[in-house]
């Protein structure tokens, strides 16, 4: 059975107060760090709870399963794509994702910025970087990054928030602090160089969103820690 309401809210806060405590020690604002739910292999429940607890957006994995959730709920919730994005599935996705986190090539800039024309819209995206230099891992390279921002800020309906890094699974959390100190000084670096904020840094989820904090993240993704484990 899916977890109840209050489980969550009791889970939701729990994060929350880790949230916060790691602003403390980063010298932080709390209010600069967005907790995003994330909702996949769970029920359209899951999505209404964050939505009930206030949180303003949440995440998913895979395309189909998130336009299906996303039809089954009512609750005013913003859905952002999270998981790695095939060329064919770029339409369906700017069409019912609020945002795509997982960019990570030129061809998909190109095919995201056509569908998103063909709905009046722009499209926010983040660049997924493997800065972890994780050879599972999508992403572009840190190399290729400069080459793939400059296209993504020449598409007249995409509108470029920032950046997006998953570490590489490792026992050292030396691997994962590497992986957001790679992504912040990347971003700093090309923001500067292109004159573009690019103020979103999507890093750290259940097992890292500390580590991550104190490296600079501006939204972490959590599904574990708010949910419980995927089955
Ligand atoms: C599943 C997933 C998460 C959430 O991971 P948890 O460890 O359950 O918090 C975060 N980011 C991405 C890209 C994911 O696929």
């Amino acid at each position: 059975m899916f977890l109840t309401y209050e489980t969550f809210r009791t889970q939701a806060d729990a994060v929350r107060t880790q949230i916060a405590a790691a602003c403390r020690q980063a010298g932080r604002d709390p209010a600069e760090v967005q907790l995003l739910a994330v909702t996949k292999t769970h029920p359209p429940a899951a999505a209404e709870y964050a939505a009930r607890y206030g949180l303003p957006a949440v995440g998913e994995s895979r395309v189909q399963e998130g336009v299906e959730k996303r039809m089954q709920c009512t609750a005013k919730l913003r859905w952002e794509l999270i998981g790695h994005l095939q060329s064919n599935k770029a339409r369906l996705a700017a069409a019912h994702f609020d945002r795509v986190q997982s960019v990570d090539n030129v061809k998909l800039l190109a095919l995201l910025d056509r569908a998103a024309a063909e709905h009046g819209r722009r499209l926010p995206i983040l660049l997924q970087i493997n800065s972890g230099r994780d050879p599972n891992k999508f992403g572009a390279e840190p190399a290729d990054a400069p080459r793939l921002l400059e296209s993504a800020l020449a598409q007249a309906h995409l509108q470029v928030d920032g950046f997006m890094a998953i570490p590489p699974l490792a026992d050292d959390p030396g691997v994962a602090q590497r992986t957001f100190v790679s992504l912040r000084e990347l971003r700093d670096r090309l923001a500067q160089q292109f004159g573009v904020p690019l103020s979103e840094l999507s890093m750290g989820m259940t097992g890292d969103l500390a580590l991550a904090i104190a490296e600079g993240s501006t939204l972490v993704r959590v599904g574990t820690a708010l949910y419980g484990a995927r089955s």
